[in-house]
């Protein structure tokens, strides 16, 4: 049976406990909010198959064709729901007009991310954007396997261990699935995130009715987290001053194997299509110069391949480019890990016993000039300033700096 001898070997996918022949595995949250199997012993029988499926031990690789594009959906409202340039959502829509499901990251109605299924086009929005957060799977894989059974097409969407734990829970290459994986740069805990949600409450003495990650207010280039609250007050902070948006580009928060993920590389990918930030659309694709955001894609196998060229011939414009070109440019995280924090385990410490606030006191650190900075962007960008005025460049350096970190 499976044994996790040191944290940073278990992604928490989920394949054991979904395999498991006597439902004998439980993922149960640890005290820093991220959850690993537990077995009940007096029922295991010792089969093995938990140990088999784990893809920390074996990934099941399924790439054959390697392409890469920039890109960006058409429908303008789509778009700026999506984190960059909503091939995500093109892609989502694709599958459900061919009568097939999509499986993503959504809110549910407390705002935990959790995997779930949409049947219909209007369900797609809740899996638009990104939620900096590990995403709770629950049983999904087994619901998918049933799905992929009776012939209808499913994608699945996730980070590139959910999609590794997919495809080794499954066993063989289904014909009817579709899997899209995102360039990963590691995942914090729920606990944080409902921590920094009860923070927020508190602070504005309200509930919290709608969360965005990544909103476009001021442009791709310049996103904000974006809370707002049944009382009518919304909250609009980039991560220079958020502190959820800055401990997670910080990387102070992640899951243990996120340090030393094993799903890292270009060649070796189990996921059909791989999406990612395109911060530099431009640079490689000269017309690519708005600010509503761009998405660098992957074509990993033939399946993918089938699936991006009926995109390309209704709802996305797109160019192709060298491999890399995008790789060098925007997908770092690609074959990079996050650096080890030096306060990486303290922090979780502090968030138990002092709550947000300790963690904001002890490890996010804001100057003077973060809060200029902040408080007159929005001014910038209501004159017209905010992406077009050489004077304002070295402004909009940093921000993106504290966005992009190693986050690029
Ligand atoms: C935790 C995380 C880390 C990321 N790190 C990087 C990075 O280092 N560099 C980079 O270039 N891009 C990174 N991305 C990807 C990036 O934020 C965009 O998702 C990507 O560019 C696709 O954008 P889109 O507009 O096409 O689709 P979007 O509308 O953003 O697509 C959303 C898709 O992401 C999935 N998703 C959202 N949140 C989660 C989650 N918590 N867990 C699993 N799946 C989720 C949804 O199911 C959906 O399929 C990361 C995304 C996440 C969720
Ligand atoms: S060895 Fe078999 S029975 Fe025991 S926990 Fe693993 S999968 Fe379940
Ligand atoms: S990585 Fe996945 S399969 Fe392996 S032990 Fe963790 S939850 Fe189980
Ligand atoms: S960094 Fe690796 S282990 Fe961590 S969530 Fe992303 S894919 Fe999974």
């Amino acid at each position: 049976m499976i044994k996790i001898d040191e944290k940073k070997n278990c992604c928490g996918c989920t394949a054991c406990a979904s395999i498991c022949p006597k439902e004998c595995i439980s993922l149960v949250k640890d005290e820093e909010g991220f959850k690993y199997p537990e077995i009940d012993l007096n029922k295991c029988v010792d089969c093995g198959m938990c140990k088999r499926v784990c893809p920390v031990n074996s990934v099941f690789d399924t790439s054959e064709t390697k392409e890469a594009y920039i890109a960006q959906l058409k429908n303008s409202n789509e778009l700026y729901k999506s984190a960059s340039g909503g091939i995500f959502a093109a892609i989502a829509h694709n599958v459900i007009s061919n009568n097939g499901v999509v499986v993503g990251a959504a809110y549910d109605e407390n705002f935990n991310v959790v995997h779930c299924i949409a049947k219909t086009e209007m369900e797609i929005y809740r899996f638009q954007g990104s939620k900096y957060v590990q995403s709770n799977l629950n049983d999904i894989f087994k619901k998918i396997k049933l799905i992929l059974q009776t012939g209808k097409l499913v994608c699945f969407s996730g980070t590139p261990c959910q999609v590794a734990g997919l495809n080794n829970f499954l066993g063989k290459k289904y014909s009817n699935l579709i899997t899209v994986d995102i360039v990963c740069a590691g995942v914090p805990s729920q606990n944080l995130w409902d921590k920094y949600l009860d923070y927020q409450k508190s602070k504005f003495g309200s509930n919290v009715n709608y969360v965005n990650f990544r909103e476009k207010t001021y442009g791709y280039q310049c996103s904000t987290m974006l809370i707002k609250f049944d009382s009518g007050k919304v909250y609009s902070k980039s991560g220079r001053i958020d502190p959820m948006m800055n401990f997670f580009v910080s990387g102070i928060a992640k899951r243990p194997s996120c340090y030393e993920c094993p799903f890292k590389g270009i060649s070796n990918r189990s996921s059909d299509i791989t999406l990612f930030d395109a911060w530099h659309a431009s640079t490689l694709v000269p017309e690519f110069k708005d600010d509503r955001g761009y998405t660098s894609v992957l074509i990993n196998t033939s399946i993918g391949k089938k699936e991006w060229e009926t995109l390309c011939n209704n709802s996305i414009k797109s160019k192709k480019v060298e491999i890399e070109d995008i790789v060098s440019l925007d997908g770092i995280m690609i074959n990079n890990n996050p650096k080890v924090h030096t306060h990486r385990n303290s922090f979780y410490k502090t968030l138990n016993n002092e709550g947000l606030e300790g963690c904001i006191k002890h490890y996010l650190h804001i100057g003077n000039v973060d809060y200029l900075l902040e408080n007159i962007k929005p001014f910038l960008y209501k004159i017209g300033l905010i992406n077009y005025t050489k004077k304002i460049k070295r402004i909009k350096k940093e921000y993106l700096s504290i966005l992009k970190g190693e986050y690029k």
